[in-house]
């Protein structure tokens, strides 16, 4: 190769990557595509205790309490009846076939505190062990799983941004033990044509770690498919999946966040 040639070929080069920061960055959907199992399996991180996202029985004074592990009354059916899921013993846990519940509030920007423990003893495999989810807006999932010493497809393991984005790490605690996400999310910006102007992004903690680094979501979570954008309100209930399995929840709080 003439040196020229070797000087284009290296500058052409520098412009994809500059034209595709995606690729290159640690937590880039880039090419990969949905649920792909050859995606790297996260490394296992002991959690130890650090103190973010440490179990919060008295969360922050500008805190809106959505549970505080006996009052279900933020909550509703997803067609907005009472919400089905049993409160007792200082939680709340899903009960399987009953649907989704709500939070009767809409929510846009947020920082959201949520405790859950799988169950024990662990029952099922990969997608079917302590499966559930933390939908913001309705739309946007940081996956619940036991993902404990069970494998599944990276981008659908514990504190995944399902369908998108693995976790930096698997922090994961083993199944019956509390766990703690601690997010931050940005909603998607509109225009008045509803295009998106700036995509939603979120940053997660898994009890205390940190697993999504401010990623940019591609759109709404979809299981085998990554839907585009599509206009919504400015603030949307907080959703909790129903997958079937008697996942539990306790202390749930949210601190609204002004504008960027
Ligand atoms: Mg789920």
């Amino acid at each position: 190769m003439s040196p020229l040639v070797h000087r284009c070929t290296r500058y052409l080069l520098l412009a994809v990557i500059a034209a595709a920061p995606s690729l290159v960055s640690a937590q880039g959907v880039g090419a990969w595509a949905i649920h792909d199992t050859l995606r790297p399996q996260p490394p296992i991180v002991d959690p130890g205790t650090a103190a973010v996202g440490a179990l919060a029985q008295r969360p922050p004074s500008d805190a809106v309490i959505l549970f505080d592990g006996a009052d279900l009354s933020e909550w509703r059916s997803g067609s907005g009846g009472p919400a089905g899921w049993r409160v007792q013993d200082g939680h709340v846990q899903v009960v399987g076939g009953s649907g989704e519940i709500v939070s009767a509030r809409a929510f846009g920007d947020v920082q959201l505190h949520i405790e859950w423990a799988t169950p024990s003893p662990a029952r099922g495999s990969g997608q079917a062990r302590g499966n559930s989810g933390v939908f913001l807006m309705g739309r946007y999932e940081v996956q619940v799983l036991d993902s404990y010493q069970n494998r599944t497809y990276p981008d659908g393991q514990a504190a995944a941004i399902y369908g998108q984005y693995p976790p930096l790490v698997n922090a994961s605690r083993p199944p019956g033990e509390w766990q703690t996400y601690d997010i931050v999310f940005r909603r998607p910006r509109f225009d008045a044509n509803g295009a998106l102007v700036s995509p939603a992004r979120m940053t997660v903690f898994h009890n205390g770690v940190l697993v999504q680094d401010d990623v940019e979501l591609t759109g709404p979570s979809g299981h085998q498919s990554r839907p585009p954008y599509e206009r919504h309100a400015d603030r949307l209930p907080i959703r909790l999946q129903d997958h079937g399995d008697p996942v539990r929840f306790r202390y749930i709080w949210v601190r609204e966040l002004p504008e960027r």
